[in-house]
C-alpha cells in the first residue's frame, strides 16, 4: 500500500506540489485561478514556469509539450526541449512564463471544419490551470486550450470549459435563493471505460483491425457471451498483469484509476476512475486511453477502445457520470432536511427539462460511426433518449406533477407544501441498466457515449442545456425570497415537469414497446450519425450555444462539418477495406480450397470409379455459389461506393453511406461469414472471432 501512495500522483504539478514549491503569494493566486477560474497575470505565470521546470527536470523531463485536444478528438502533442544554448558551446535549461500560458502550433494540418483557411495556420494554445501539469515519456505536459489567430475554438476544450463557466454563473443565480451562492459551481463527471483486449499475434493478421478498428467479417463464435461466465469473472494473469502496469501509470499521473474488473462480452474489461471536475475528468480519461493502448504492447496484447469490434457480441461503451458540486455539495444528492430537498428538486427538474429540451442534441453528441453499431443494439440504449427516475423518485415526480398525494416505501405522506417535502432514500437499488440517461441516487449516469469518444462534446452539451434551464428558473423566481419563493419554486417545478414528463421512462429502454411508445411522445428516434448531426446547425441548437457564449454560429457549423467529414471519412476507408480484403484475402482462399475440392473429387473418382461424390459435390457447390454470391456483392459494393465518393455535399454523402453503402457491406460480410462456417479451417486466412476472442 505505501507503494500506491508513494507512486499516486508523482508525476502531477498538483496544489501538494504547488503549495510545496511556489512562494506563498504564488501559490495563492494560483490557487484561486484553479480554484475560481480566475485568469492568471504573466508575472505570476513566469514563477510557476520555472518553479515547474525545475520540478520537471528532477523527474526526468528534457521536453515539454502543450496538450490539446483537437477536433479528431484524440490529444496532439508537438515536443520543445527546454534546452537554451548560450554561445559558448554549453546551454542552460529555460522555460518562461509565455512558454507556459501560451504555445503557437503549426495548426494548418488539424481539422477546422473551414474556420481557418490552411494559409492561416497559426493557432494558439492557452493553459488551462484547472487541469494539472504531468510529467508523461519525460515530456512535461500542460493541459491547454486551442483556439484559432481570430479567437475561434479549434478544439474540444474550449467550448466545455465555457460551457461549465456557464453552469457556474447560473447555478450561483438559483442557489442565491437559497443562500447558498458565492461558490464556484463545477460539473463533475466520473468516465467509466470499456475496453477489449486481444492478443498482438492475431491482432496483426487482420488488416480490418489494424485499419479500422472493428472487424469487418467475422462468424459469430461457436461460444458467445451466453454463458455469463466472463462478467466479474477471475482476471487472467496476462490480463492482470496489464492492468496492473495501467493502473500504476495512471496513478502516478494522478489519476484514481479505482475499479477494474471483467466485463459481459469475451475479452471485454473495464476501468472506471473516481470523479473529478469535468474538463479534468476528460483530461484524465484520455491518458487512460493512451496508456491502455500504449501498456497493452508491453504484455503482447492490443488494446480496441472501437465502440463495435465485434459483431454479435457486446459493444463498449462510456458512461459518463454527471453532477453539479460546489465544495463538497453535490447539487443532485436529495439532502436531509426539506430545503435541501427543495433545491435538490429545482436542479433535478432543470436536468429533466435540459435532457428533453436538447435530446436530440445530446443524441447527436454521441453519433460516430462506430457507434451507430451500438445503440439500439441489445446491449446499450437505443438511439432514442429519455430519463430512468427509478421508482421512488418517479412517485415524488408524479405525485408532483398530478396533485395526489405521495407515499413514500414507509408510507410517509406528503402534500405539495415544502416543509412536508419527504426525505427519500438516497440508494437507489432499482437500477435500470437499459435507460440511457439514469439517475443514480446522486448523479446522473449517460450511458450512449461510445468506448472511443471524447466526453467533451456531451459534457459541453449537457452543461449549456442545463445552464439554459438554470437562467429560466432564476429569470422565472426574479425578485422573491423567503416563503414566497418556496411557493414559486413549487409552482414553476410542477409546471415544468408536467410539461417535460415525456422523456422520462422508468420501464425497458430496449423493448419494441418502447420504440412505439416513445414515437408517441414525440421523443427523437435517430438511428444512424447521419441522421443525428443535422440538429447540430439547427436554429434552436445555434441560439443555445450562442445565448451561453459557448460556441458562435461559424464555431458551430464547423464542428458539424468536421464531424460529417469524419463519418464519412470512416465508412470510405471501411469499404475500402473491405473490398480489398475480399479480393485479396478472401475470394482467393475461398478459390484455393475449391480447387483442391475439386480436384480431390477428380483424384477419387480415377482411382475408384463409380466412387459415390455426391457430398464432396454438394460441398463444392456451396462453396462454388458462396464465392459467386461474394464477388457479385463485392461488385455491388464497388459501384455504391464509387458513386456515394463522387457526391459532393457533405451531407447527403453521409447519407448514401448510411443507407446504401453500410447495407451492401453488410451484404458482402454475410456471404463472407457464411463461407468461414464450411470452409476447411487451415484454408481460412485470418484469424476467426474463436481464435481471438478466446486466447489463452
Ligand atoms: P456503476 O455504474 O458501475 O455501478 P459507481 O456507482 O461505482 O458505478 O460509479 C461509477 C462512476 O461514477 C465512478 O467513476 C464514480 O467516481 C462516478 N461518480 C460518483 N459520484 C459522482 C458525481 N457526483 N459526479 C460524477 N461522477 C460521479
Ligand atoms: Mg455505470
Amino acid at each position: 500500500m505505501a507503494h500506491v501512495q508513494e507512486i499516486y500522483g508523482s508525476m502531477v504539478f498538483n496544489e501538494h506540489v504547488m503549495k510545496e514549491r511556489l512562494p506563498k503569494e504564488t501559490y495563492k493566486s494560483l490557487v484561486k485561478t484553479v480554484r475560481e477560474g480566475k485568469p492568471l497575470d504573466i508575472e505570476v505565470a513566469n514563477v510557476v514556469a520555472h518553479a515547474m521546470k525545475e520540478w520537471a527536470i528532477e523527474r526526468g523531463a528534457t521536453h515539454y509539450t502543450h496538450w490539446f485536444q483537437p477536433l479528431t478528438g484524440i490529444t496532439s502533442e508537438k515536443h520543445d526541449s527546454f534546452l537554451d544554448p548560450v554561445g559558448d558551446g554549453t546551454a542552460i535549461m529555460t522555460f518562461s512564463g509565455k512558454e507556459l500560458v501560451q504555445g503557437e502550433p503549426d495548426a494548418s494540418s488539424f481539422p477546422s471544419g473551414g474556420l481557418r483557411a490552411t494559409f492561416e495556420a497559426r493557432g494558439y494554445t492557452t493553459w488551462d490551470p484547472t487541469s494539472f501539469a504531468f510529467i508523461k515519456d519525460e515530456v512535461l505536459c500542460i493541459p491547454t486550450a486551442f483556439c484559432s489567430y481570430t479567437g475561434e475554438a479549434l478544439d474540444k476544450k474550449t467550448p466545455l470549459l465555457r460551457s461549465m463557466n456557464a453552469v457556474d454563473k447560473e447555478a450561483q443565480r438559483v442557489l442565491k435563493y437559497f443562500g447558498e451562492d458565492g461558490h464556484r459551481v463545477t460539473t463533475t463527471v466520473g468516465a467509466e471505460q470499456e475496453y477489449f483486449l486481444i492478443s498482438e499475434k492475431d491482432y496483426v493478421q487482420r488488416q480490418d483491425l489494424i485499419m479500422t478498428g472493428r472487424t469487418l467479417f467475422g462468424a459469430p463464435p461457436s461460444k458467445g457471451q451466453e454463458l455469463e461466465e466472463h462478467y466479474f469473472g477471475a482476471i487472467r494473469p496476462t490480463v492482470n498483469n496489464f492492468m496492473k502496469e495501467v493502473d500504476d501509470d495512471l496513478w502516478a499521473l494522478g489519476v484514481s484509476a479505482k475499479t477494474k474488473h471483467n466485463e459481459v462480452a469475451p475479452a471485454q474489461h473495464e476501468l472506471a476512475p473516481l470523479f473529478t471536475n469535468s474538463n479534468r475528468a476528460i483530461d484524465e480519461n484520455l491518458l487512460t486511453m493512451e496508456k491502455m493502448r500504449l501498456d497493452a504492447s508491453h504484455h503482447g496484447l492490443v488494446c480496441l477502445t472501437h465502440e463495435k469490434p465485434f459483431e454479435g457480441i457486446n459493444g463498449s461503451g462510456k458512461h459518463n457520470n454527471w453532477s453539479l458540486s460546489y465544495g463538497k455539495v453535490n447539487l443532485l444528492d436529495p439532502g436531509d432536511d426539506p430545503m435541501d430537498n427543495l433545491r435538490f428538486l429545482v436542479f433535478l427538474t432543470c436536468v429533466v427539462e435540459a435532457v428533453d429540451e436538447y435530446q436530440e442534441l445530446l443524441r447527436m453528441s454521441v453519433a460516430s460511426a462506430g457507434n451507430d453499431h451500438r445503440l439500439g443494439a441489445n446491449e446499450a440504449p437505443p438511439a432514442i433518449i429519455s430519463i430512468f427516475l427509478g421508482d421512488e423518485l418517479g412517485a415524488i415526480v408524479d405525485s408532483l406533477i398530478s396533485g395526489k398525494e405521495y407515499h413514500s416505501a414507509e408510507a410517509v405522506a406528503m402534500d405539495l407544501g415544502v416543509a412536508v417535502l419527504p426525505k427519500f432514500l438516497k440508494d437507489n437499488t432499482d437500477r435500470n441498466r437499459t435507460s440511457p440517461f439514469a439517475f443514480t441516487g446522486n448523479k446522473f449516469e449517460f450511458r450512449m457515449p461510445g468506448s472511443g469518444v471524447n466526453l467533451s462534446d456531451c459534457n459541453m452539451i449537457l452543461n449549456t442545456a442545463m445552464a439554459k434551464s438554470l437562467k429560466d428558473f432564476a429569470d422565472a423566481m426574479g425578485d422573491v425570497s423567503g416563503a414566497e419563493f418556496e411557493k414559486k419554486a413549487i409552482k414553476y417545478i410542477k409546471q415544468t415537469l408536467t410539461d417535460h414528463q415525456r422523456i422520462i421512462f422508468n420501464g425497458n429502454g430496449y423493448s419494441e414497446e418502447w420504440e412505439k411508445e416513445a414515437q408517441r411522445r414525440g421523443l427523437a428516434n435517430h438511428r444512424t450519425t447521419a441522421d443525428a448531426l443535422p440538429c447540430l446547425i439547427s436554429q434552436k441548437s445555434i441560439d443555445l450555444f450562442e445565448e451561453f457564449g459557448v460556441l458562435n454560429e461559424a464555431e458551430v457549423r464547423s464542428r458539424y462539418e468536421v464531424k460529417l467529414e469524419k463519418y464519412n471519412k470512416l465508412l470510405n476507408i471501411e469499404a475500402r477495406v473491405m473490398i480489398r480484403m475480399a479480393r485479396r484475402t478472401y475470394l482467393p482462399a475461398i478459390s484455393d480450397y475449391m480447387a483442391d475440392l475439386a480436384s480431390n473429387i477428380t483424384t477419387v473418382k480415377s482411382a475408384l470409379s463409380g466412387a459415390d461424390m455426391t457430398e464432396h459435390e454438394k460441398l463444392l457447390n456451396i462453396i462454388l455459389n458462396g464465392f459467386n454470391c461474394a464477388a457479385e456483392c463485392v461488385r455491388e459494393l464497388v459501384k455504391l461506393h464509387d458513386a456515394t465518393e463522387a457526391i459532393e455535399d457533405p451531407q447527403e454523402q453521409a447519407n448514401a453511406y448510411a443507407c446504401k453503402v453500410i447495407p451492401a457491406m453488410e451484404a458482402l460480410r454475410k456471404e463472407i461469414d457464411d463461407l468461414e462456417c464450411v470452409v476447411e479451417r487451415g484454408y481460412w486466412p485470418v484469424p476467426t472471432y474463436n481464435d481471438i476472442l478466446f486466447y489463452a
